[in-house]
């Protein structure tokens, strides 16, 4: 059979801006993964946004399965979500100031997400996993801390730790600027390996804080959890005395309407959120049982801040969004629509000689270019990634806007409808013929 030729993808304004945007910002974007640089390829530069499409400056729509990294779980621009943000910014966008809303989105939070019985808002999903962190040591008195290869916390010194070959290792700085001592308290382990862990704690006695994962793995590509591993985590935490913490920061409200903690019957001792819950406005959250969360300033005496943390404008965006998730069906429809995406075009793939593989819990799902399955990040790089560019730039052609990396789950969102699923389909089953 002939394999068509790719439709020609007109960049021509994308390129501009994005040259321009290289003696603005550093590598021409505020945030590295946007920059395309582990697909090859100029990056996509956006005009509008609305529902499950994304339209680029040169006129190009797409069929988006990035989700602003998460955020857009209702649709982009979301006409209620919308509505009730212009009615708040005629109130003011940021008050310093104590107001209703935040106790309207924490009681909404305290409600759905089984651990947490205080929370307190942040503006970066970053900032709630660094203070997390600094309250699982206040908390135990311990600076150890173990987080797994692969899984991303954000930004914060701790959690940037070169990851071993799986090898449970004294972590070393992944970035310059990083001080090595920092990073000396942060042990890492291998996803769903809980021997290893329990090393850790038996060679770390009394000296390990908290345990922080990812419950469902995003940021290595989508990689679930095994139950045994959950628990085993849960179990050896309580043994030790030490503070289990999950970055729900991906998975919170996306997973189910409890997270990924109410999804899997695992409940941590702290939970980070940040992405869905501001609704695309900049919101992150930690929270967790009383007792912990009253070492917070000013109830105790661990210091955490934020000047437009709790910002009445970001708290109605999550209000809403969390307000459109609660309604009859919505997690079934992101489970139905994710379901038939991931098998379809791993059963497409396949077809057309690809070793693939993939999967998917709700609204997050993820296809690696292995056999599979894949279990933890190590299993995950055996991915032919140079396969992936293509298949991205393949993708781009045909009017699907993916992640630009490998190792980023995929997002849908309650705009996905099944003619989108089917276009998309597709668009994968004539890239699969050409890459
Ligand atoms: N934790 C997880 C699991 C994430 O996926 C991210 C961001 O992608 C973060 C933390 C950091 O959040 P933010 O980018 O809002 O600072």
């Amino acid at each position: 059979k002939a394999v068509q030729a790719p439709p020609k993808l007109n960049q021509v304004n994308s390129e501009r801006i994005f040259s321009e945007a290289q003696s603005l910002l550093p590598g021409g974007v505020n945030s590295p993964v946007r920059a395309f640089r582990s697909v090859g390829g100029k990056p996509i530069v956006f005009d509008s946004v609305k529902g499950c499409k994304v339209t680029d400056v040169d006129g190009n729509t797409y069929i988006d399965y990035v989700g602003s990294w998460g955020p857009a779980i209702c649709g982009h621009a979301n006409d209620e979500v919308n509505a009730a943000i212009v009615a708040q910014l005629q109130k003011g966008a940021s008050f310093g100031a104590p107001c209703e809303l935040e106790n309207t989105l924490a009681r909404m939070v305290i409600e759905r997400v089984p651990s947490v019985d205080i929370v307190r808002f942040t503006s970066s999903g970053t900032e709630a996993c660094l203070s997390a962190l600094r309250l699982m040591r206040a908390y135990t008195k311990r600076d150890k801390i173990i987080k797994f290869v692969g899984c991303y916390h954000g930004h914060a010194d701790s959690f940037l730790v070169k990851a071993g070959s799986g090898v449970a290792t004294l972590g070393l700085p992944d970035s310059p600027g990083v001080p090595a001592g920092t990073t000396a308290h942060t042990l890492t382990a291998s996803y769903n390996n809980v021997e290893e862990v329990k090393q850790l704690f038996e060679q770390n006695k009394g000296q390990i804080a908290g345990v922080i994962l990812e419950p469902v793995v995003g940021n290595g590509g989508f990689i679930p959890p095994s139950m045994e591993f959950l628990q085993g985590l849960r179990d050896v935490c309580t043994q030790e005395g030490a503070v289990l913490c999950f970055d729900e920061v991906m998975t919170c409200f996306r997973i189910s309407k409890g997270c990924a903690q109410e999804y899997f019957g695992v409940i941590p001792d702290l939970t980070c959120m940040g992405k869905v819950i501001g609704g695309g406005l900049p919101v992150g959250a930690y929270g967790g049982k009383k007792e912990i969360m009253s070492m917070v300033s000013p109830a105790g005496p661990m210091y955490q801040a934020g000047t437009l943390s709790g910002n009445p404008l970001a708290m109605t965006a999550g209000i809403k969004t969390l307000e459109i998730l609660g309604r009859p069906g919505a997690y079934e429809h992101l489970q139905r629509v994710t379901e038939r995406l991931v098998k379809e075009v791993v059963a497409a793939g396949q077809a057309a000689g690809h070793e693939m593989c993939g999967g998917s819990i709700s609204g997050m799902f993820g296809v690696f270019f292995c056999k599979g399955p894949v279990r933890s990040f190590e299993e995950a790089q055996q991915s032919d990634t140079a396969k992936f560019a293509r298949f991205h730039r393949g993708m781009l052609e045909e009017g699907v806007y993916l992640a630009p990396s490998q190792f980023e789950a995929g997002f849908t969102s309650l705009a996905h409808t099944d003619e989108d699923i089917t276009n998309t389909v597709e668009a994968a089953k004539r890239v699969f013929a050409r890459i």
